[in-house]
């Protein structure tokens, strides 16, 4: 037997995370719009929802929003009262992803804010945010360690930090990365228990660095 993970990936995808048309149409108006295809896969989307529910998370920070097709499973792990905040610096990828999330009948649980990552971060410390339950970064790489620093105080006590696309250009490459920086900084840091989980791709893998921030007794 030889490991396939296109098969195994569309086997998990088959079982557990069958696209419906908020998905689909997601997708379709992303590639029509010009986006890149560069979204998390169903099986990804599925885990982001699931690790969000785990925590019964109520506020969401997403740094890259693309086309919304991650933010639609986040969106959906949210309670009604629930808010997914999330940062994009494109405007024309902030316009498919508020169709994507109306059709999807999100919308009102989104706020997308459009300008670069580090700003919006800074506004929203400024601002006295309320809390969030869980940070997902997966915008421009060579930027995750600045979003490192400046959503960590965002983020509650007990809540989820996740960093997409964290295992290709890590080993891959001897240079230095935004994320083989990123990866090396979490797990030098006591206060934030972290791995990286190896995530199916339809070629190859991909790594989500998962971390928690631990609470002072922790
Ligand atoms: N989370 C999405 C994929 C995001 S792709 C999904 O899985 O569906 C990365 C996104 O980050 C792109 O839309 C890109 O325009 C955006 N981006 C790149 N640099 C940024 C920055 N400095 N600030 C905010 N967004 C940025
Ligand atoms: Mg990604």
């Amino acid at each position: 037997m030889e490991l396939n993970t296109q098969g195994y990936n569309e086997y998990i995808a088959s079982l557990f995370a069958p696209q419906d048309t908020a998905l689909t149409g997601a997708i379709d108006d992303m590639q029509s719009g010009g986006l890149p295809a560069i979204n998390v896969s169903a099986t990804e989307g599925k885990l982001l929802q699931l690790l969000a529910l785990t925590i019964g998370a109520k506020r969401i920070l997403e740094i890259g929003t693309l086309g919304g097709y991650s933010g639609i499973h986040f969106a959906r792990a949210l309670p009604e009262d629930g808010k997914l905040v999330t940062l994009e610096i494109d405007a024309h990828h902030a316009e498919v992803a508020l169709r994507n999330f109306e059709r999807a009948g999100v919308a009102h649980k989104v706020d997308i804010r459009l300008g670069p990552a580090a700003e919006t971060l800074g506004q929203l410390a400024a601002d006295g945010a309320q809390p969030f339950d869980l940070v997902f970064i997966d915008a421009d790489k060579g930027g995750y360690a600045e979003y490192l620093r400046l959503s960590l105080p965002l983020l509650r006590e007990g809540g989820l930090l996740l960093a997409d696309n964290t295992l290709p250009e890590a080993v891959l490459t001897d240079e230095d990365s935004g994320t083989k920086r990123y990866n090396a900084l979490v797990a030098d840091m006591p206060k934030l228990p972290s791995i990286v989980i190896p995530i199916l791709r339809q070629h190859g893998l991909d790594g989500l660095t998962v971390s928690i921030k631990s609470t002072p007794a922790g």
